[in-house]
């Protein structure tokens, strides 16, 4: 659909997975809770945004779809910057936005950092896309997060548990995300959020016809007519490949709104 190179693919598929767990982690009894991370740094595949969304939507978009350096690690690629997570309530409510400076270590460890530092939440964040040939096989994560009265030995237990595990990548391909969890955590004390939130997720783009039409508006009247006189304006969906035409009729009645 969106025609990535594997990192790009790796990068993406993390960032979406961190976007739908954050919403549920973030979600203070606020139905709509939606996640947006952008991470803008100085890597070579430009700009990565992922939304997610607590019912399950998510969406995404890599601005450098195929870097020129395909075998770089997904912390490389997206390299240094600055990462803003973005939380609001849409399609009304008020939106807030933290930042912290990227330090190319990949997904999940930029995402350990913005909880603990912008959030106040000790966590672990795993987060695994298995790319194949013929495309994403299995793609997952995981957040744990620390109980305010958990103690330092066992939150050890827990890390040590984590670096000596397989790649997430290569165990949700074998197993449900629950059993990986059980796994990871036999013998560790852990209760895992409540089954009721469990939600089907979707790749969903709520971008319409008008909301394609919406920059083009920003055009001055001189390119606008540029746009007419070549008969029409065609806009790509950047988040999910969907193609809108403008006419030459369209486009006109911009320019005269334009101008009221
Ligand atoms: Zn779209």
């Amino acid at each position: 659909m969106l025609d990535l190179s594997p990192v790009a693919t790796d990068a993406l598929g993390r960032a979406l997975t961190g976007a739908l767990l954050l919403a549920r982690l973030l979600e203070k009894n606020l139905k709509n809770q939606a996640v947006t991370l952008r991470f803008e740094g100085d890597g070579p595949l430009g700009v990565v945004i992922a939304e997610g969304n607590i019912g399950g939507g998510a969406r995404g978009y890599v601005s450098n779809r195929v870097p020129d350096a395909p075998m770089l690690d997904v912390g490389r690629a997206i390299g240094r910057g600055i990462l803003s997570v973005v939380r609001g309530t849409p399609p009304h409510g008020r939106l807030y936005t933290s930042q912290i400076a990227l330090e190319g270590g990949g997904v999940a460890k930029e995402l350990t950092r913005y909880l603990a530092t912008s959030e106040q939440i000790a966590s672990a964040v795993l987060l695994g896309v298995l790319n194949r040939r013929e495309g994403v096989a299995a793609a997952g994560g995981i957040i744990i997060q620390a109980f305010p009265h958990a103690g330092e030995a066992s939150i050890a237990a827990i890390e040590k548990r984590i670096t000596e595990a397989p790649p997430l990548s290569t165990l949700i391909e074998k197993m449900p995300i629950e059993a990986v969890v059980a796994q990871l955590l036999h013998g560790i004390d852990y209760k895992q959020i409540d089954e009721r939130f469990n939600v089907p997720l979707s790749y969903t783009c709520p971008c319409t016809r008008s909301r394609a039409l919406a920059p083009l508006q920003l055009f001055s009247p001189e390119e606008l007519q540029d746009m007419i006189s070549q008969g029409g304006s065609e806009v790509t969906c950047e988040f999910c490949g969907r193609k809108y035409s403008f006419t030459r009729e369209d486009l006109l009645a911009l320019t005269a709104t334009g101008e009221a």
